[in-house]
């Protein structure tokens, strides 16, 4: 278990993140920011997060040296990537506070647990059935019917799901998905999806982000809009009111996304959780006193929270990779003055030198005094950037 540690890590100590992803790279900016020395634990020599961090060990996340080198260089370690094995953080976490810890991530990590966990906190979950025996998949019941099968594990921006109408059209997915453990959920008759930010301390103290209200496209997040009245305030509570139980259930430390569905009749569903930072967090950066990541590199010190005042409303546009490829897919470079002509416009791009279809190569937030104006510039800029 984490070592005790009541005392904070002040700056000047070094912080450690596993994953050098974009998530890993904003964190990074973040604990620089705030005087801490910064390393980066991925495979990968390129990575956006390692571009940028005082040290960058490349190594496996299973590597028992790279994780005694983070180990050594480290006062505490966070992760940027939920599909860190459990193992490596159990290992890191005898040695240095881990958080989250492993436990939570083993939750966050695995589709059928997630839900498990979402049914003891008492909130409301879709319909479903897990699926990892032949005898499950055959007791299915009709009524889940048409759904969307789900790999339980190292699904994400859509990647793992099939959508499935009668028995056979399941049997035939989780045949394509390899039978691997999945989970059947029923397709529920979205009106919009949203999403909060939470971060707990050691003391279980937390706060939360404004609820923000997300656009996803073809599985992968499009847009996030946060402003007073992008929702029905009831709808906000709940939402924020079930984030925290989920938290707690989990005697979470450290941030924490849950991703909610809202239904057409105004009913609130729990989604999925995210032991990290979140893409649909992302507008704290610019849209709030403290960001997201600020937020991380507290709990993870023990340094005291506090709630983040968003000081404008704030609408995100991620920008991904189809932006770098021309119809025919020919590399091009977005026209970035010209977007950045217009007002409240912070561009935020990762460093990832390959532009893929579908892959997060950066974002742009547009902040203002009022929603109408930004949401006028955020369709310009789309506009602008074709
Ligand atoms: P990922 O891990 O890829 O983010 P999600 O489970 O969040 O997977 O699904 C991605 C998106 O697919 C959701 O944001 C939502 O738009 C849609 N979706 C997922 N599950 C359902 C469902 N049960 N009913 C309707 N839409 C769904
Ligand atoms: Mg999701």
């Amino acid at each position: 278990s984490t070592p005790a540690r009541s005392h904070p890590i002040l700056p000047g100590a070094t912080l450690g993140v596993l994953g050098g992803g974009q998530l890993g790279r904003m964190f990074v900016h973040a604990a620089q920011s705030m005087g801490y020395f910064t390393a980066v634990l991925d495979p990968d020599a390129h990575s956006p997060a390692g571009r940028v961090s005082h040290h960058h060990i490349h190594s496996g996340y299973e590597d028992p040296r790279g994780l005694a080198e983070l180990a050594r260089l480290c006062a505490a370690v966070t992760t940027e990537f939920e599909n860190v094995p459990a193992a490596a953080l159990e290992q890191l976490a005898s040695r240095l506070p881990v958080a989250p810890a492993a436990a939570s991530v083993a939750v966050a990590q695995h589709r059928a647990r997630e839900k498990a966990h979402f049914v003891r906190c008492g909130v409301p979950v879709a319909p479903h059935a897990v699926i990892e025996t032949a005898e499950q998949l055959a007791a299915v019941d009709a009524q889940l019917l048409p759904g969307i099968l789900k790999t339980s594990t190292l699904g994400y921006d859509g990647k793992g799901q099939l959508q499935v109408g009668t028995p056979r059209e399941l049997a035939a997915a989780w045949q394509q998905l390899k039978q691997a453990p999945c989970v059947l959920e029923k397709r529920l008759p979205l009106d919009f999806e949203c999403s909060v930010v939470l971060a707990r301390g050691r003391d279980g103290s937390c706060v939360s982000l404004p609820v923000q209200r997300n656009l996803h496209r073809g599985g992968i997040l499009a847009v996030t809009e946060v402003h007073k009245g992008n929702m029905p305030q009831t709808l906000a509570g709940q939402a924020l009111a079930a984030t925290k139980s989920i938290a707690e259930g989990l005697n979470y430390v450290g941030v924490l996304c849950v991703e909610f569905f809202v239904l057409q009749d105004g009913s609130l569903v729990v989604n999925e959780i995210a032991p990290r930072p979140h893409n649909s967090g992302h507008w704290s950066i610019d849209g709030c006193d403290s960001s997201q990541f600020a937020l991380q590199v507290r709990t993870m010190a023990g340094l005291p929270l506090a709630t983040p005042r968003q000081h404008s409303p704030a609408i995100m546009l991620n920008l991904l990779g189809d932006l770098w490829l021309q119809g025919g897919g020919a590399p091009r470079t977005p026209p970035w003055a010209q977007v950045l002509t217009l007002p409240g416009c912070h561009l935020h791009l990762y460093g990832k030198a390959e532009a893929r279809a579908g892959r997060k190569m950066g974002h742009l937030t547009v902040t203002g005094a009022h929603i109408d104006t930004v949401r006028a510039t955020a369709l310009r800029a789309a506009e602008v950037l074709g």
